[in-house]
């Protein structure tokens, strides 16, 4: 992770993001980040310490409950929100190159990414527009209702891997609920979400709604996510980090919402067409150099075509072309980090140990050893058990496993027996199975025939060690409220439980 230091005042410096206003602070520490397509410093950001964090907190509670957006009627605010979407959209170009620059996917994949980012507000200020209480059929003469009120301060904690789109899922529903936040971006990734808050407050959204302070997890995401001023966490990152905020939001009783790791099984039948089904594979391992919460992890094989497909898969990842993420044919980019490609490299270390067999990549790419960059060759192993290492853990990089299985009961024991659970994929042209499978996959989000598809609609999020609650979709936008129930006695007859005959009453 990015070491703290004192600026050298040779890239740009870049300061505090609270109250409408850009700061930069005497005496903080910074942080330097890099490209990973060269290593290069591209830019310095503040290490933001307690007190800042307490200034970002404190501003996004005066802005809830002030009149400039707390109080701003629903339907003007989520106006408003459309209004975000469309300036998104104006800038995506310059939004995805930055992407690109910052967290090293080709601009094929971040632009892809990013234009999902505009329809992401407009679909939660429609259902701002669109939101209804409920009347509540209850006993006696009663009108029971609820007004669903936002909860607060959002604490948002983005990963480096999508850092716009996965801050902006939590983003549209945190500002058309009519909540405020504080956003922790990635400590390798803020360059994106600095320019968003730009392009946001020249939109018009007023000061305090949205604050952002950067830094490390342990030190300015820690002090954010135990604020007794936040309200609701939403993080998504690794399983550890998400137990250790959560636990920490949890003390002040704040809402969750994790999105933590995964080590997505892929079930592979042989009635399916086996090159497409190495062509998903490839896709759902080695999109973002690997590094997506649901890569395809593990591939479980049915053993009629296993060797066929590990033949096959090991050909694909040879063919994939690893480069500058820039460079118009690059296929696969660099990983973020040098700290990362030597995790990666170290799993490879432990599959040889465990006795797999590597049968495509596990090095750096010759041609690319002198770039300064951090790339890897997309790497597979075959003749991997349910038991090893390699088939448990979650790597984060262009790495995947292949099993073989012999029947349908041990594929599906093979994937559930894992403690994640976010998504699970299969490929098969057996429609019972399918659905039977859907069911029966220990996760939050299945893929049927298809890999890494999501849509601003559909709820997302994990089981098991993968997190809670869901972001995107209408669940999303409920979760940034609570629910107040009013209950009104339309009775105008006299009611005393202290009466002197002490009949008996109707108590509660
Ligand atoms: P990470 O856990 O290292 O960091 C994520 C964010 O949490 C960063 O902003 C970091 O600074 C912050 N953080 C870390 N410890 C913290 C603490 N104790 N308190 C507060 N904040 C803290 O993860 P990463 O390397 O950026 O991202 C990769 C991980 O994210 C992988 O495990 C991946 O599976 C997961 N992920 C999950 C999803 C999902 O939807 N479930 C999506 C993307 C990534």
């Amino acid at each position: 992770m990015p070491s703290p230091e004192k600026t050298t005042g040779q890239a740009p410096y870049r300061g505090l993001f609270i109250d409408g206003v850009e700061t930069s602070p005497e005496g903080r520490e910074t942080l330097a980040i890099l490209s990973p397509r060269d290593g290069k410093i591209i830019a310095h950001t503040v290490h933001a310490e307690a007190s800042d964090v307490d200034a970002a907190v404190a501003s996004a509670q005066r802005a809830f409950k002030g009149s400039d957006w707390g109080k701003m009627p629903d339907r003007t605010r989520a106006k408003l929100v459309y209004k975000l979407g469309d300036a998104v959209e104006q800038h995506l170009t310059e939004l995805y190159e930055l992407e690109t620059l910052n967290n090293g996917r080709p601009t094929r994949e971040t632009r892809a990414q990013l234009s999902k980012l505009p329809d992401m507000f407009r679909y939660n200020a429609s259902l701002a527009m669109a939101k209804r209480d409920a009347v509540i059929p209850v006993e006696g003469d009663y009108l029971a209702y609820t007004l669903r009120k936002p909860v607060g301060v959002v604490a948002n904690i983005s990963p480096f891997n999508h850092p716009l789109l996965i801050a902006s899922r939590n983003l549209a529903p945190t500002f058309a609920s009519g909540c405020t936040t504080v956003v922790k971006p990635s400590e390798y990734t803020p360059l994106t979400l600095i320019r968003l808050w730009e392009i946001f407050r020249d939109a018009g959204l007023p000061p305090g709604v949205f604050n952002i302070v950067t830094g490390l997890g342990a030190t300015t995401g820690a002090a954010l996510v135990g604020h007794p001023g936040v309200n609701k966490l939403v993080l998504t990152g690794g399983t550890e980090s998400g137990r250790a905020a959560g636990a920490a939001a949890a003390r002040n009783f704040a809402h969750q919402t994790l999105e933590l790791g995964g080590k997505t099984p892929v079930l592979v039948f042989d009635d399916f067409d086996i090159d497409q089904a190495v062509d998903y594979a490839a896709f759902g391992a080695f999109i973002g150099a690997g590094q997506t919460c649901v890569c395809a992890s593990r591939h479980i094989v049915q053993r009629s075509i296993y060797d066929e497909f590990v033949a096959k898969l090991a050909a694909k990842a040879k063919g994939i072309r690893v480069g500058d993420p820039f460079e118009k044919n690059t296929q696969m980019g660099p990983v973020i980090s040098e700290l990362q490609r030597q995790r990666v490299l170290d799993f490879v270390k432990i599959g040889q140990s465990e006795g797999a067999r590597l049968v495509a990549g596990g090095a750096v790419p010759a041609n690319l050893k002198d770039t300064g960059g951090f790339y890897l060759e997309p790497t597979v192993f075959a003749d991997v058990t349910p038991q090893m290492r390699i088939a448990r853990e979650e790597v984060f990089g262009p790495f995947t496993v292949v099993l073989p299985f012999d029947s349908e009961e041990e594929a599906v024991r093979i994937a559930n027996d894992s403690p994640y659970g976010l998504a699970a994929a299969l490929r098969t042209k057996d429609v019972t199975r399918a659905h039977r499978l859907a069911d029966a996959l220990e996760a939050g989000v299945v893929w049927v025939n298809d890999h890494h598809r999501a849509d601003i609609a559909f709820p997302w999020g994990g089981v098991k060690d993968s997190g809670v609650a869901r972001e995107g979709g209408l669940e999303s936008f409920d979760y940034y409220f609570h629910t107040k129930a009013v209950m009104v006695n339309k009775s105008a007859d006299r009611f005393d439980w202290f009466e002197t005959e002490m009949r008996d009453l109707r108590m509660n």
